[in-house]
């Protein structure tokens, strides 16, 4: 029997299992990992195109009737299964991902892959239909949203295959679709939280105008708070010297937190602080710096990633930060 809470739907279409592994582009010298192994219907043909499959599985119950698969065959000393929560598993060193996921996990697993510190090839990974149709949305496009550009950021995504959900036992209530995502080498030369925290403000509401979006009180009051720290770090490293080197800028704990944002989707429900009317010198700064690059009409959900991040390094430049 299967677990629904852990996301267990089986691949059983071995001509899907087949156009999936060709599609991943894998060379016999691969090491590959994969998320959510379940009975190895995947397992078993990485192991044939690959070198080395590290399969890491939260059921311990899939766990043993994989090692039982594959016992005495001459695959047994190419896989490696890792028992626990991916999320919670210090990943190995691998060439490529592939991996039938578990739903649940399709953000977080993602940024995790996104931030993995050495690097590797390719991930190319079933989702959630939307969820897919989000990472690869662009400029425009209805589900473009925090999610694309962020990940775009980081990575190259493409939509490799649709897959309908009756290809699965038991069929989940969602289509599904393999993306293909290759990290950028180099990174990009962004601070992540900046580049987070910008985007959280830029996509509180994506249809509405940056202009009004940066004009709510809780914006600017967040905004001027950082900004009154950073002038507070910069003047005592003036006047301190090397000993304000060591002043700890405690500027919270903000959690990466990529979940998916569903809030912003219907965007006219809620009434936005306008502010109460008062030009404070802050609120000033930071619509200058909006009109000086011609953002102040526009919205989040037409602009590209360059726009972003040609914005958020005017803001920077004026001493506005979002951490
Ligand atoms: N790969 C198999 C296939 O395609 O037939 C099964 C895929 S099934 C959608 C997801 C698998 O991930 C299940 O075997 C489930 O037990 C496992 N799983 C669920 N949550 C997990 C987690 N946090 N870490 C690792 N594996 C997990």
């Amino acid at each position: 029997s299967f677990h629904k809470s852990k996301g267990q739907h089986i691949l059983k279409n071995p001509l899907l299992v087949d156009s999936i592994v060709q599609k991943a582009g894998i060379k016999s010298t691969d090491v590959i990992l994969e998320i959510g192994p379940g009975t190895g219907n995947l397992t078993k043909k990485l192991l044939e195109a690959g070198k080395e499959v590290i399969a890491v599985e939260l059921d311990s119950r899939m766990v043993l009737e994989l090692q039982r698969r594959f016992q005495g065959t001459p695959y047994s000393n190419r896989l490696k299964v890792i028992q626990g929560d991916v999320l919670k598993t210090e990943l190995p060193r691998f060439d490529i991902c592939v991996a039938n996921i578990p739903y649940q996990i399709s953000s977080p697993l993602t940024f995790k892959l996104l931030f993995h510190p050495t690097s590797f090839r390719c991930a190319v990974i079933m989702y959630q239909r939307e969820f897919a149709m989000r990472l690869v949305a662009q400029p425009g496009d209805n589900l473009y949203c925090r999610l694309s550009v962020n990940t775009q950021l980081y990575a190259r995504v493409s939509h490799l295959l649709k897959v309908g959900k009756n290809n699965f036992r038991p069929p989940p209530k969602v289509d599904s679709s393999v993306v293909r995502i290759e990290p950028r080498r180099p990174g990009p030369q962004v601070n992540k939280k900046e580049w987070d925290g910008f985007l959280r403000v830029c996509f509180i509401r994506k249809n509405k105008t940056l202009g009004s979006i940066f004009k709510q009180k809780s914006v600017l009051s967040m905004l001027e708070k950082n900004y009154k720290t950073l002038q507070a770090v910069l003047a005592s490293l003036q006047n301190n010297g090397d000993a304000a080197l060591n002043t700890s800028m405690d500027l919270g704990d903000q959690s990466m937190g990529m979940e998916d944002d569903d809030n912003e989707m219907d965007d006219d429900d809620m009434e936005m602080d306008e502010g109460d009317g008062e030009t404070s010198e802050f609120k000033e700064k930071v619509m200058t710096v909006l009109k000086e690059g011609g953002f102040e009409e526009k919205r989040s959900s037409k602009l590209s990633q360059q726009e972003f991040l040609y914005l958020l390094s005017l803001f920077n430049k004026s001493g506005i930060h979002f951490t």
